[in-house]
């Protein structure tokens, strides 16, 4: 089955079991402040859960696109080393307004993965949430999990929640066990609940019952619903035999025109030019859907979100060896692959063709000025006799310039000398500091003179990488 029939078959699946399939909705949240952008299949229903708002059905099915690089969800720094997570990913689900609760729900699930899409059953594994003996007996006497296969866990992993307020409720996850030869990458004795790709999570079935308030609180919602979640590209993975969703159909062929273009073979492996690939492949996908629905890049909020998703993969293209333009014309493959399930994509491509452009140019010659300073520093170090390219230096390149980190360190190799690691990180955390104090002290403005003067202060100075988006740290 290729991708295309696996998102179809989810929603016929759905549909034969009286589910409305509702059209994604846009990645740019709509209304709702505790959000950066679309995380999840039910943001967009979420004053349906809540009880703030009615609709004329009580089940619905969709196919999400979500992006998680900010916020609470933040797969950012994930992307290009583990072989599950993407910044753009599809999230398919399958919901209740009240109407079924955790018995149908995970009958449902069961029976898709096992009858639609066949996965084997001795490799399916299931999480609850601690002490949910409910979902525990269900999946064990009901639907037949031996009872060693079913794993009872804590908050991090079997409570869900959509940010740091709002519906919320203990969840029951599906893993696959991709097998021995996808090897542990968090070096432990591996099991099911380890963070690695091996025991692959793919699909989360949430029970949702609270509605968390500021202080931490939880309100019962109205009526016990269900949401559930589950990507696209890591269900297509195991439906395919892959092991990386980077090696279904919804990648390969970007992953091969990126390698075609740049001279290169993609050898589904850790190499640094596959892994170079995998970025720009994800992180165009990002752009792309994100331009296409009303983001541009910035310095501020979800643009300087998007900004930097783009320049990590400019950075990557210039590695392959493109110093000019080039994501741009991979927009095209873009509207060939999603236009049709994502109009869309193919009513904004010459702007998404365009802003990408731009910014490429933007970053080109970002790029060439913090490279005349870098060679200057290390003129400089060389006068001094040093061998080493101190941290506040290094820091000032990539908070000033978008200089990154890595990029500083292959230059100043190459012209042998080494970084100061340490203290670059040390500069990065001495910079975040200001900003919180600084973002404090605008909190507690109050005449419209002071919030007249921050603002034009804010316009001139680049606030750097980490002011906006703390949690992450791709460097
Ligand atoms: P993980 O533990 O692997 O990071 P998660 O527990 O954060 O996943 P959920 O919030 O439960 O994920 O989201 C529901 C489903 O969405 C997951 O089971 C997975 O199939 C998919 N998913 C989550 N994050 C990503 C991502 N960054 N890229 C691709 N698919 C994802
Ligand atoms: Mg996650
Ligand atoms: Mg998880
Ligand atoms: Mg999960």
């Amino acid at each position: 089955m290729n991708a295309q029939q696996v998102r179809e078959e989810f929603l016929k699946y759905f549909t034969s079991k009286d589910h409305k399939v509702v059209a994604s909705s846009s990645l740019i949240p709509f209304d709702d402040p505790t959000l950066l952008f679309t995380n999840a299949g039910m943001n967009q229903f979420k004053d349906i859960f809540l009880g703030n708002e009615q609709r004329d059905y009580q089940r619905a099915t969709s196919s999400q696109k979500c992006v998680r690089a900010g916020g609470k969800h933040n797969d950012l720094e994930n992307v290009g080393v583990t072989a599950r997570h993407h910044t753009f990913f599809e999230m398919l689900g399958n919901f209740s307004f009240g109407d079924y609760f955790k018995q149908e729900a995970i009958e449902y699930a069961w029976e898709f993965i096992t009858e639609v899409v066949k996965l084997d059953k001795s490799r399916l594994w299931v999480s609850v949430f601690r002490d949910d003996d409910e979902a525990f007996a269900i999946w064990r006497d009901h639907i037949g999990v031996p009872s060693e296969r079913i794993l009872r866990c804590d908050e991090k992993d079997n409570f869900w929640q959509m940010g740091e307020t709002g519906p919320c409720g203990p969840c029951s996850e599906i893993h696959f066990d991709q097998g021995p030869a996808v090897p542990c990458t968090e070096g432990g004795e591996c099991g099911v609940e380890c963070e690695c790709d091996r025991y692959l999570e793919i699909w989360n079935l949430v029970f949702m019952q609270y509605d968390r308030q500021p202080d931490g609180t939880l309100n019962p919602l109205p009526k016990p619903s269900i949401d559930t979640g589950m990507g696209l590209e890591r269900l297509a993975a195991v439906v395919q035999g892959e092991y990386s969703n980077y090696h279904t159909d919804l990648f390969m062929p970007i992953l091969q025109k990126i390698a075609a273009d740049c001279g290169r073979q993609y050898t589904k492996s850790d190499s640094a030019d596959d892994v170079s690939m995998r970025v720009i492949a994800d992180h165009l996908r990002a752009a792309t859907f994100l331009i296409g629905d009303g983001a541009i890049p910035s310095n501020e909020g979800r643009g300087y979100v998007l900004r930097r998703i783009m320049r990590r993969a400019m950075r990557h293209a210039n590695q392959l060896g493109r110093k000019e333009p080039y994501m741009y014309t991979l927009v095209a493959l873009m509207e060939e692959h999603y236009g049709h399930v994502f109009p869309e994509i193919t009513h904004n491509r010459h702007m998404v063709e365009e802003i990408i452009y731009q910014e490429e140019r933007r970053f080109a010659t970002t790029l060439d000025h913090g490279l005349g300073i870098l060679h200057e520093m290390i003129q400089q170090c060389r006068q001094q006799e040093q061998g080493q390219l101190d941290g506040a230096s290094a820091f000032k390149l990539y908070d000033t310039y978008g200089f990154p980190l890595d990029l500083t360190m292959t230059i100043a190799e190459d012209a042998g000398m080494t970084v100061d690691e340490e203290g670059f990180y040390q500069a990065m955390q001495e910079q975040k500091e200001r900003a919180r104090a600084s973002w404090k002290a605008t909190a507690s403005v109050t005449s419209s003179e002071d919030l007249r003067h921050l603002e034009s202060r804010h316009q001139q100075e680049f606030v750097g990488y980490d002011f906006l988006t703390s949690q992450s740290q791709v460097v």
